[in-house]
């Protein structure tokens, strides 16, 4: 199988300069049309995460989704926009996050994942059933368009990781939960989701970008690109190639490529538009919490250890905290509970899946390394 990556700068959001560079971008591939035909009612899945400026970093930037939404119009199709948010609900994230001009002025509605449906997978996959937003299924096709971020648990989020927004509500917590701090395990559910909900497009904001502590509380890095592919796994692999970090660490690549359900391998995979070759090297600032214990069984003394001197970890940084609760409600293991007034972490309970630090919004979760972690990266780097 070879697939078609296109990637082309764009050196900011200004709204006539992204509207060109989408048309170009889809231009690449073959076109809207190749999907999208009239009458269809298309689904455009953005990174919503939370309300956030669009100078933040965090969601997709509306200007991005305005101009597919104009490529989607274009096709005498119909297009809206929807998510399931781990916070806050998505009118009032639209609203905050500068989407609701445009899609008033192009009669655009939003569609809140809220209701539930049950998944089957065939016998060769590890999860047999899912669930998902049954609204995601009811559209003729749908197009991803994620934020290039990276990601505390899975180093980054970008096409793939994107779906996991058709999971509802708490149930994200649960898949936190189920996976532990296995990343492939993790990463199998993220590829099946992604192959159910199979977008027809995935397009890239990387335009401003987010390094560090993503995807909520990382740095706003400029890099001023836009991707795009019909292959999620291969673009994401692009991508990941371009900021810098291997392949084998982003593991919805190596689940993908050995599923079968995209091609991660540089062999395979045709780069167009403004290529990678013209582009200055890029190294993002990988998230602090990228735990070395992943993979080791629970029972191991030898994985206990290192738990207790080396593996990074969320903390409360009472003086930022106002005991909101929300990282208490959606800690999957309830390792979080208020005590006398402050939020404490169980950190025999904790699985370090971040999703507290996802979710704060007042930046009060910290992310710690024990010296002897410290120590030991530093000699290895
Ligand atoms: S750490 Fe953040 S999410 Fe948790 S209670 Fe404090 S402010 Fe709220
Ligand atoms: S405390 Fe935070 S990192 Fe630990 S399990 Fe709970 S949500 Fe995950």
């Amino acid at each position: 199988m070879q697939s078609l990556v296109t990637v082309r700068t764009c050196a900011n959001y200004d709204a006539s300069a992204v509207s060109a560079v989408l048309r170009t971008v889809v231009d690449d591939l073959g076109g809207m049309h190749r999907w999208i035909k009239p009458g269809d009612r298309v689904l455009l899945k953005p990174n919503l995460l939370k309300s956030a400026a669009p100078s933040e970093a965090v969601v997709t930037h509306p200007a991005v989704v305005e101009a597919v939404a104009a490529l989607v119009l274009d096709c005498s199709a119909r297009p809206f926009v929807g998510d399931s948010p781990p916070l806050g609900n998505l009118p009032r994230i639209l609203a905050k996050s500068g989407y609701d001009p445009f899609m008033k002025r192009m009669g655009i509605q939003a569609v809140p994942f809220t209701r539930k449906r049950v998944v089957e997978f065939s016998d060769g996959r590890l999860f047999r059933r899912i669930d998902l937003a049954a609204e995601a299924f009811e559209f003729d096709a749908v197009i991803s368009l994620p934020k290039l971020k990276t990601h505390c648990q899975m180093l980054l989020t970008l096409a793939v990781k994107n779906l996991f927004g058709t999971v509802i509500g708490t149930d994200k917590a649960s898949w936190h939960m189920r996976s532990g701090r296995d990343a492939d395990t993790f990463a199998t559910a993220l590829v099946q989701i992604y192959e159910k909900i199979h977008p027809r497009l995935s397009v890239i904001d990387g335009i401003l970008a987010m390094e560090g502590n993503g995807p909520n509380s990382g740095q706003p890095r400029q890099l001023g690109i836009v991707a795009a592919s019909e292959d999620a796994i291969a673009l994401d692999s692009v991508v990941c190639r371009l900021v810098g970090f291997p392949v084998d660490a982003l593991r919805t690549c190596v689940i993908g490529e050995q599923l079968g359900v995209g091609t991660a391998d540089p062999d395979r995979i045709e780069v167009a538009g403004d290529g990678l070759q013209g582009l200055p090297p890029v190294k993002f600032k990988p998230p602090k919490s990228m735990t070395v214990a992943w993979n080791m069984s629970r029972l191991n003394p030898i994985r206990r250890f290192m738990e207790n001197h080396m593996v990074i970890r969320p903390a409360i940084d009472a003086a930022a905290c106002k005991v909101c609760g929300t990282c208490e409600s959606h800690c999957p293991p309830h390792a979080i509970t208020q005590v006398a007034g402050a939020m404490t972490i169980d950190r025999r309970k904790c699985i370090s899946c971040f999703c507290c630090h996802e979710l704060c919004s007042h930046d009060a979760i910290r992310i710690q390394q024990p010296a002897l972690g410290r120590l030991l990266g530093y000699m290895t780097r």
